[in-house]
């Protein structure tokens, strides 16, 4: 969060991988990527690469655990030691458990858990290369691999981050911009509850300079559920087409 004199936006107003303060990175989405799990899914955006998958709802163990009116959500957000430059200490780092813990309350909003008394479902998601974001995009790729699962939601979750690069509001952050600009909010969204399901704030900004950061990052999380949607439907309306 500490620029040490890297210009991080360029005179015409380019930042330092080429886009405009409101553009997101390039953006890859796939589901039912992985055999052996219930959901999967893989989401790019820019470098960031993640896979997330979902086993359930089943029997949960151990059965105390077990809710009589509501499924229980394990969420595991794990970074591969070879997703970042200097190799990650292995196991569950804090961050990693902390990130595990906001996720899986962001989906819990999203699931219908009342539907599946006692059960528990797994979520799994897996940092396979990180620059930045990857909170966001490893809610996207869960959110998807649950809908790939079939689980009952009552929204996709979408989770897009903004933040602030040389005094400017920027959409979607990569991680120079994360390591060197002076804020970055990570956001979950559900547009059809209208409600923001995560939000985490490193740095500081103003109230006008969050309202703008809000807006920014609602804008930006539309654009990623019309790509999740689209993607969703790829997938199943190949299928019936195979059946005809
Ligand atoms: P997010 O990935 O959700 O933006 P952070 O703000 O904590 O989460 O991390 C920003 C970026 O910093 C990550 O995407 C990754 O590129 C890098 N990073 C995170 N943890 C590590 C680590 N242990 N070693 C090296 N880089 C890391």
């Amino acid at each position: 969060m500490e620029n040490k004199g890297i210009k991080l936006i360029n005179e015409d107003g380019k930042r330092i991988d080429g886009r405009l303060y409101n553009e997101l990175r390039p953006i890859k989405m796939e589901v039912g990527v992985l055999e052996k799990s219930d959901g999967s899914a893989y989401v790019e955006q820019g470098k960031t690469k993640i896979f997330a998958a979902v086993f359930g709802p089943k029997e949960l163990h151990p059965r105390h655990l077990a809710l009589p009116d509501r499924a229980v959500i394990n969420c595991r957000y794990h970074m591969a030691s070879f997703s970042v430059e200097e190799r990650k200490q292995l196991g569950m780092t804090r961050r990693e458990i902390e990130l595990s813990k906001v996720i899986r309350h962001a989906l819990e909003t999203a699931v219908f858990l009342e539907k599946f008394p006692r059960a528990g479902i797994d979520v799994f998601i897996e940092v396979i290369q990180a620059d930045g974001g990857t909170r966001v995009a490893g809610l996207n790729a869960a959110s998807l691999a649950l809908a790939d699962a079939g689980i009952y939601m009552r929204d996709l979750v979408v989770g897009c981050a903004v933040g602030k690069v040389d005094g400017r509001i920027v959409l979607d952050l990569c991680d120079i911009e994360d390591k060197y600009g002076e804020a970055d909010m990570p956001i979950a969204f559900s547009p059809r509850l209208n409600s923001i399901l995560l939000l985490q704030l490193n740095g500081k900004l103003s109230i006008e300079e969050f309202n703008e950061a809000i807006k920014l990052a609602k804008e930006g999380c539309m654009k990623i559920y019309e790509l999740m949607k689209e993607t969703l439907k790829k997938k199943y309306s190949y299928i019936i087409m195979e059946e005809e």
